[in-house]
This record gives C-alpha cells, sequence and structure tokens, in this order.
C-alpha cells in the first residue's frame, strides 16, 4: 500500500486515527518523537547528543532528525508502507522530506489532511478529562464521551482531572504555531496534487472511513 502522512491542528484526532490505520492495515506508525526517544537510550554520541538536548528542553538539530529518519525508512518494515507522523512541520522540512524520498526511491504516497473547524477542536480540548488510575479519556464536552458521574471515570471509578495544558491558552499557542509553520505545507502539497482532505469535525470511525477509502484508492 502507499505510504500516508497526516497533517492535521492539534487536537484533530490525528494520534487516534493513526493508530487505527496501524491496527487496520499492519504499517509502522513513524514518529519523529519515537525516533528520537529510542535513540536516546543508545550508547553512542548521536545518543548522548539527542539526551541531552531533550533533557534540556531544546530541539534536536533538523541535520540529525532528517539522517535519523532515513535510516528509519531503510528498514524493512517500511517496505509495504508506512505512516509518518510529526513530520515535516514546516515548509523547510517537507522539502528535505522529499529529496530524501528521492535519494531512497520511495514514494511520498497519500497526504491526508485532516481539516476541522478551530470551534470544535475548542471544545476538545477544554473538555478533556483523564482518569488518573487507569489513563481513560473523556469530555465533559461531548454528549457521548461524558463520564456518568461528574468527574468519576466511568471504567474504575477512579477521579478525573484536567491536564495543565489542555486550557485555551496553550492551545492558542499551538495552534497558532501550525497556522504558521506547518499550514504552509498544505498548500506546497497541494499544488503537487498530492493532498487529501478528510472532514475532521464528524465522529472517529466516519473520519476513519474517509481515510480508508483513500488508502484503498475508492
Ligand atoms: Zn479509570
Amino acid at each position: 500500500m502507499k505510504n500516508i502522512m497526516f497533517i492535521a491542528p492539534p487536537a484533530a484526532g490525528k494520534g487516534t486515527q493513526a493508530e487505527m490505520v496501524v491496527e487496520k492495515y499492519h504499517i509502522p506508525h513513524i514518529s519523529t518523537g519515537d525516533i528520537l526517544r529510542d535513540i536516546s537510550k543508545e550508547d553512542s554520541e548521536i545518543g548522548s547528543y539527542v539526551r541531552e538536548t531533550l533533557a534540556s528542553g531544546g530541539l534536536v538539530k533538523d541535520e540529525i532528525t532528517y539522517s535519523l529518519i532515513e535510516d528509519r525508512l531503510q528498514k524493512d518494515d517500511c517496505k509495504n508502507g508506512y505512516i509518518i507522523d510529526g513530520f515535516p512541520r514546516n515548509l523547510e522540512q517537507a522539502i528535505k522530506y522529499d529529496e530524501i524520498l528521492d535519494k531512497l526511491n520511495i514514494d511520498i504516497g497519500n497526504i491526508i489532511l485532516i481539516d476541522i473547524d478551530k470551534d470544535i477542536l475548542e471544545k476538545r480540548i477544554t473538555g478533556r478529562r483523564l482518569c488518573e488510575e487507569c489513563n481513560a479519556i473523556y469530555n465533559i464536552n461531548e454528549e457521548n464521551s461524558k463520564p456518568e458521574v461528574d468527574s468519576v471515570c466511568d471504567v474504575c471509578g477512579g477521579k478525573l482531572y484536567q491536564r495543565s495544558d489542555d486550557n485555551l491558552e496553550s492551545f492558542q499557542n499551538r495552534y497558532n504555531t501550525y497556522m504558521e509553520k506547518t499550514a504552509p505545507i498544505i498548500d506546497y502539497y497541494k499544488k503537487k496534487h498530492l493532498l487529501h482532505t478528510v472532514d475532521g469535525n464528524l465522529d472517529k470511525e466516519q473520519v476513519f472511513a474517509q481515510i480508508e477509502r483513500i488508502i484503498e484508492g475508492k
């Protein structure tokens, strides 16, 4: 099958959709975050560089990220398709990604934009609650995702809490970064006729159904 890249604003459900794709199509989910975390455990020069950079809250140099992605894409499990997540984040990285793919003779595949209204994202973020005990996720702003009893987990009876970065201000910052840095790659891929758009305002099964149609070329 073709490779897949998702582009989506924060909280659009990209991670959930990626998991659903992995489960149905059995392809690896390549995330730059995971690659960096894995390499940071290695006892090597690059491992210690990444470890120290992440620990200090800094950004790993783009050149390092590029070479790690290049290595990752050459592994056997990528031969039958993969999902790439969290990369590219800006136009410069998109251009570099094209170069890497050219070099490795890999087709970029399907680029899927999860298009979603900002007010829906805001409701998702501000309504999200997690269980302290079992990590179950709820949303008090959505009828079908509310806990039965306020602040109590349906599954285990644990107490629900709100993550400190699930607030409007933090969301607005992440959203602005997305609009400024990542949104330009949408046009970049649109001009290359590679972009598919799905309606992210629907529930996750309906969003996934649209993604399935793209993957299966229907
Ligand atoms: Zn629970």
